[in-house]
């Protein structure tokens, strides 16, 4: 046998026992007459110690072992001696008496050390990703990566879900960003393109009547680049037939406290999970993706001000838009440079700039303290259920604007206030959201994707009144991150024919790119709905990693390059010339 145990499941209860290991050096010690090495496997590490009186050729080795080396020892477990035990490692209460040691395979010293959880250069570590990945925390996060999809298949097994695969080369599947396309060498001039998600694959899976379908399916953007963002990513992609929309949040409310009680039981999570309107939502918290740990709820103060003269004020009420805040509890003391830089901050989310009024003795260092009575100051202390010493931020301007700027800043509060609980995982559903939302000024865009269906009752709105169609779309959001939508879809011929339609579709154009899912709904296609949720970033808040690159084993790097292959890279002229492909690099 390569080994009979594996370096970390070493305990008390083998004292005594001989056994064979195989493992990297992690650290080595030498004490002058012995020397001590860290030896490490997937399991974890536990102390080899090589002494000249127990194997004088062993020792001999472990003079000349380096970090990284590949080892297979033969040795005694055995108490360490009262006083040396290491109560940081599992093993720490025993070491391994080494009889026989074979070096495996040396190492060049690392660009980095594997033993320290050291910051090191992103590059670098995604050009040495195997080396990265032998560091503890990437590794368990692959480790809890592997655990939370196994439990979810296991989950959706259980519940009579059927895995299914779906094609990578296919066609444009939108979901609201450009497709990585692939050229075909046997069809000149024809490409395919990789799926942004299976939606249209698992809607014909309901056509098809497998009813119940998941699969752990890989979804490729093309899209601009963000933290949290990688060209290709996994989703939990999954469909129902014959449900609607409460089948779905009920499935996920389960899926998820489940997930997390068993898999991260360290984690705190309320439930039920509050359920908000998308409207509300936005007022509440500037963003359809609030973080909940913490209050710092935006309030609107458009009808208090509404009378005043205060410019600021007056042109974005005149102009149609509002002014709104948060309340940041005991900061009124911030200082002038404290507040520009807030004020900085909003800037550039499009804000004109930041309106600020300490509550209490202070007030009078604000710019409304002449512009407001007092009874407007105390009504809006009132709405924003203000006190002494706490600090009112305000923003006046277009409503989006205003929205978005300070759901921004009610984050960057709570991160200044410590007030982000890195143990709670605070779960929500956001709810009725508009079906569609107006891009460029005139052209309708869908919220979610072209195939989600209108309320019922909101049917006959479509050609009227658009905006006041609502969809039988969800989305599950936790600490503020959008962790997946869904919705019930159309299943009729003639309702997405609408739907494209309003979308500025044209005929030809429907044909051509969406033929056959209508054409399937005409063969009995069963009332269906789904969602994806975001494998990756799941894991990162079960990690509690920062970004979802360290959840994903080769993930590219913030350039979308991916810096241990090269990849994106040049082809040959001949490969081109196979696939009909001249370059255009102007
Ligand atoms: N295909 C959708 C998405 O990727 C999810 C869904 O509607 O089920 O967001």
């Amino acid at each position: 046998m390569f080994r009979t145990h594996s370096c970390g499941e070493l305990t008390v209860e083998h004292i005594g026992e001989r056994v064979t290991l195989a493992g990297w050096v992690h650290r080595r010690r030498d004490h002058g007459g012995l020397v001590f090495i860290d030896l490490r496997d997937r399991a974890g590490l536990v102390q080899v110690v090589f002494s000249p009186e127990v194997s004088g050729a062993g020792h001999g080795v472990a003079t000349d072992l380096r970090n990284e080396y590949v080892l297979q020892v033969i040795g005694d477990v055995a108490k360490r001696p009262p006083g040396t035990e290491n109560p940081n490692i599992a093993t720490g209460e025993v070491e391994v008496l080494v009889q026989q040691v074979q070096i495996l395979n040396p190492s060049k010293t690392p660009p980095f050390n594997i033993n320290e959880d050291i910051e090191v250069e992103e590059n670098l570590r995604l050009r040495y990703r195997y080396l990265d990945l032998r560091r503890s925390g990437v590794k368990q996060n692959i480790l809890l990566r592997h655990r939370v999809i196994k439990f979810m298949r296991d989950f959706l097994d259980e519940r009579g879900f059927i895995e299914i695969e779906t094609p990578i080369l296919i066609k444009s599947t939108p979901e609201g960003a450009r497709d990585y396309l692939v050229p075909s060498r046997v069809h000149p001039g024809r490409f395919y393109a990789l799926p942004q998600s299976p939606q249209q694959l698992k809607q014909l899976l309901m056509v098809a009547g497998f009813e119940k379908y998941f699969q752990v399916a890989r979804c490729f953007r093309d899209e601009d680049l963000r933290a949290d963002r990688q060209p290709e990513f996994t989703q939990l992609d999954l469909e129902m037939s014959f449900i609607d929309e409460e089948d779905i949040l009920v499935l996920m409310e389960e899926l998820f406290t489940s997930l997390v009680e068993n898999i991260t039981p360290n984690m705190r999570i309320l439930k039920p999970f509050p359920r908000l309107s998308y409207r509300d939502t936005m007022e509440r918290y500037g963003t359809d993706k609030p973080d909940l740990r913490y209050g710092l709820e935006i309030r609107g103060i458009s009808d208090i001000v509404a009378g005043s003269e205060f410019t600021v004020f007056r042109s974005a009420l005149d102009a149609g838009g509002v002014v709104r805040g948060i309340c940041a509890p005991g900061c009124a003391h911030y200082s002038r440079r404290q507040l520009d830089e807030l004020a900085e901050f909003v800037r550039t989310y499009g804000a004109k700039g930041l309106i600020t009024l300490p509550i209490g003795e202070q007030e009078a260092k604000s710019v409304l303290g002449k512009h407001l009575t007092a009874d407007q100051i105390g009504e809006m202390a009132r709405c924003f259920e203000a006190k002494e010493r706490d600090l009112l931020l305000m923003v006046a301007g277009e409503t989006q604007i205003v929205e978005e700027s300070l759901g921004a800043l009610r984050g960057e509060m709570a991160r200044r206030l410590g007030l982000l609980d890195a143990n709670l995982l605070f779960f929500c559903f956001i709810l009725d959201y508009p079906l569609l939302q107006k891009v460029e000024g005139s052209r309708w865009e869908p919220m979610h994707h072209p195939f989600t269906a209108p309320r019922d009752e909101d049917i006959p709105l479509i050609d009227s009144a658009p905006e006041r169609v609502h969809a039988k779309h969800y989305d599950l959001v936790c600490n503020g991150c959008e962790l997946s939508s869904g919705s019930i879809r159309i299943h009729n011929r003639e309702l997405q024919e609408k739907v494209f339609k309003l979308l500025g579709y044209g005929k030809e154009e429907v044909k051509k790119r969406f033929g056959y899912l209508l054409e399937a709904f005409e063969y009995g296609a069963p009332p269906h709905g789904g969602i994806a949720p975001g494998i990756d970033r799941v894991v990162m808040l079960l990690a509690g990693a920062e970004s979802i690159r360290d959840v994903i084993p080769f993930p590219k790097n913030k350039s979308a390059v991916d810096v241990m292959f090269d990849a994106p890279s040049e082809i040959s002229e001949e490969q081109l010339r196979e696939l009909h492909l001249r370059l255009r690099l102007d």
